[in-house]
């Protein structure tokens, strides 16, 4: 990333207007891990670290990220929106990688301090703080390519982010991959830089191709999720999503869209279920994108094999999703009450 975009920046009316992740909030939190521990945290001034060339993560991806959010209040309070849970999904990435797993309670309490010192820095609603959580492997060996990193590093980056409406209610339009996978079928649960630069090639010939936003993977003609979303069939009284297993990523917006759900009316099923189900479902239904970038984002078309395209439902986003999104919205604003634990005041 260009150097200049990522130099820190407070003022807001002079980044209202940039790109989501593309300012860095003026102070980082790092730890260290040697000789078997983590090192005590410290904040510093967001800016260039030093690695060395043959650090690990440089040569083999040993890497892996969170990304979430905390929000203003109307009471001018900021609170963080399911902190514990990135939290334990880091360490699950940490460990499918075989990297050190972050210690919760030092990751949290990094987390913290960081949002704590910018908080001036955190935009207003409808903007929010993205925090994003990031380990990499420093051991400096670069024989090291069957052996996992004895050193590493943890960074917590903070960005303000305003950009937020205008990704959720333009529908989106998507390609359907039959073929190609997203990522290594063990890894789909690691949030991890590996996967994204394997789900590049695809999405960018599919944007050239058929100037589709996103790619959804669906191998062997089984839907799973897109580069960086989870995918949701929804229509009247029922949400149907793929059941949890190794092969995609396990977003917490989902998992907060499925909890939140059955207090709107619609009943969940998960399981494994096939493209030609998707086409089926989707002639009178809707489709969406969870995430927390967009947290849930309609889809207006699905374009296949040779550029063939099926509407979803009218085209536009559909009213079950928007009522999903705003539910779930409120309760990140701090409109409605979460279910306990969802929030982190700082
Ligand atoms: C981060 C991510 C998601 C969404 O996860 P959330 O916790 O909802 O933000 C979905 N799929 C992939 C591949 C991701 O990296």
């Amino acid at each position: 990333m260009n150097a200049q975009v990522m130099q820190s920046r407070t003022a807001p009316e002079t980044t209202a207007s940039a790109a989501f992740g593309s300012v860095l909030a003026s102070t980082m939190a790092v730890a260290n891990y040697r000789d078997g521990k983590w090192s005590a945290h410290e904040l510093r001034k967001a800016g260039p670290i030093e690695i060395s060339p043959a650090a690990h993560v440089l040569h083999y991806a040993s890497t892996c990220f969170e990304g979430f959010k905390a929000y203003r209040w109307a009471d001018r309070s900021i609170n963080i929106f399911r902190m514990d849970r990135h939290i334990v999904r880091m360490r699950q990435s940490a460990k499918a990688l075989t990297m050190p797993e972050p210690d919760a309670d030092q990751l949290a309490a990094m987390i913290t301090a960081v949002v704590d010192r910018v908080r001036d820095e955190v935009p207003e609603s409808p903007g929010a703080l993205y925090l994003r959580p990031i380990l990499f492997g420093t051991m400096p060996n670069i024989g090291a390519a069957a052996t996992p990193p004895s050193e590493a590093m943890l960074l917590v980056l903070a960005s303000p982010v305003w950009d937020y409406f205008s990704s959720g209610l333009k529908p989106l339009r998507i390609y359907v991959e039959e073929q190609a996978t997203r990522c290594a079928s063990h890894l789909g649960v690691a949030k991890t830089g590996g996967n994204y630069a394997a789900a590049m090639g695809p999405t960018l010939a599919a944007r050239q191709k058929y100037q589709a936003d996103q790619v959804l993977f669906c191998p062997g003609g089984e839907v799973q999720e897109t580069g960086a979303a989870n995918f949701l069939l929804i229509r009247e009284g029922k949400i149907l999503t793929r059941s949890l297993d190794t092969t995609f990523l396990h977003g917490v917006t989902r998992e907060s869209l499925l909890t939140i759900a059955p207090d709107l009316g619609l009943k969940i099923e998960e399981r494994v279920f096939t493209v030609e189900e998707m086409f089926d479902w989707i002639k009178d239904g809707e489709a969406a994108l969870s995430g927390t970038a967009a947290v849930l984002a309609g889809v207006g078309t699905l374009v296949r094999n040779w550029g063939s395209e099926f509407k979803v439902g009218s085209g536009e986003v559909g009213p079950h999703t928007r009522r999903l999104r705003a539910a779930l919205v409120a309760m990140q604003q701090g409109e409605v009450q979460t279910p306990a634990g969802w929030t982190t005041r700082v």
